[in-house]
């Protein structure tokens, strides 16, 4: 079933079961968010998202709100406006707004909101939160005052990932994502994943490993899948100056949606590791030589042919590695069996 609705004076034909945010972003109506993730649930965090809907008392926010049939929707009238611009001054005022020293800088939404709606960060004047950073592990550094307590990191960790090694802790103005009794991340509480870094949308959060080697806008961007297991995430390389120094998600992806491990996410340091192998190895005497691809790969089908002219086909087989992507596997199994005729073909991940 479908239902009709109008935004902005446009009658748009929509799915039934969408909220407006999805009913708009569908057709191209942009709404701003901070607090908003498609695999999350709406939670209405941030109040960015509010719009005027024909015959409710007051503003909507329209991530939590379900389309109805005949609703009446505007988006940017000037008084939603004015309370966006309110909204994004509020958290200005207790915001360090160190934007030239934030790693965040140029990647942030809410610096990118700010400039749009031409905030005044000095407009609210008061107390300020003053936490100290807390940067006690390898992999997430976190700078409390720059949270904007959209809860994106507590509800990935407690919904998606369900390690719930955050929580927001406190109350009111003293809010903040913690872990409990503000114990530090450890492998026994946190699997490291840094799902809650990849849904930040400021610089509260971010990659440890990554911290001042360069802002999104001087990397180059590689799509890529990822090589420690056979689920084959997507992700992109941030490369700089030729060397690897983030990987950070690709929403887009099918496989998994911008979701990574620890592997996948952090796991990147082998690529640049002088003990890397880079090229085939022929064994010699005791020890090996490199090659090159063709050679290593004709001395392999010119001993795999002896074999099977010497004692036939189920002489040799094919063990492939649950590190391969399904279609490796897939295209071992089909060389072992259409190539060297044999059905001897096993995984690792059998047992
Ligand atoms: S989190 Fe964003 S707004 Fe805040 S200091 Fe960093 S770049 Fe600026
Ligand atoms: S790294 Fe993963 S497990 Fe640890 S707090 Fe973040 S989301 Fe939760
Ligand atoms: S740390 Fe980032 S993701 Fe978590 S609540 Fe604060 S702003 Fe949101």
């Amino acid at each position: 079933m479908s239902q009709k609705i109008t935004i902005n004076n446009k009658v748009l034909i929509v799915e039934d079961g969408l909220t407006i945010l999805q009913a708009a972003r569908a057709n191209n109506i942009y709404i701003p968010t901070l607090c908003e993730d498609p695999r999350l649930e709406p939670y209405g965090g941030c109040r960015l998202c509010i719009v005027w809907v024909e015959g409710m008392p007051r503003p909507a926010t329209s991530c939590t709100t379900p389309v109805t049939d005949g609703m009446v929707v505007k988006t940017h009238t000037e008084y939603i406006e004015k309370l966006r611009k309110t909204i994004i001054e509020f958290m200005l005022s207790d915001h360090p707004n160190d934007c030239m020293m934030c790693q965040k800088t140029g990647d942030c939404r809410l610096q990118d909101l700010a400039y749009k709606y031409d905030a005044n960060y000095t407009k609210f004047v008061g107390v300020r939160r003053n936490y100290p950073i807390v940067d006690d592990n390898p992999f997430i550094h976190f700078e409390p005052n720059k949270c904007v307590l959209c809860g994106k990191c507590t509800n990935i960790c407690q919904n998606l990932v369900k390690t719930g090694t955050i929580e927001m802790t406190k109350r009111g103005f003293y809010s903040k994502p913690d872990t409990a009794f503000s114990k530090p991340r450890t492998p026994e509480n946190c699997q490291f994943c840094g799902q809650c870094i990849s849904v930040c949308p400021v610089g509260a959060l971010s990659e440890r490993p990554s911290l001042g080697k360069g802002r999104r806008h001087e990397m180059k961007l590689v799509r890529t899948t990822c090589t420690y297991c056979g689920t084959g995430c997507n992700f992109y390389l941030n490369v700089k100056d030729e060397k690897v120094v983030k990987v950070t998600s690709d929403y887009d992806a099918v496989v998994n949606k911008g979701n990574l491990c620890i592997k996948g996410r952090f796991g990147y340091e082998f690529i640049h590791h002088p003990d890397r192998i880079k090229t085939p190895l022929i064994r010699e005497g005791d020890g090996y030589r490199e090659a090159s691809w063709d050679e290593a790969l004709t001395l392999v089908s010119t001993k795999f042919t002896e074999l099977i002219e010497k004692y036939g086909n189920d002489s040799v087989g094919a063990f492939s590695s649950s590190r391969c992507s399904n279609e490796e596997n897939f295209l071992i199994g089909k060389f072992a069996r259409t190539v060297m005729g044999t059905n001897n073909v096993d995984n690792c991940a059998r047992v």
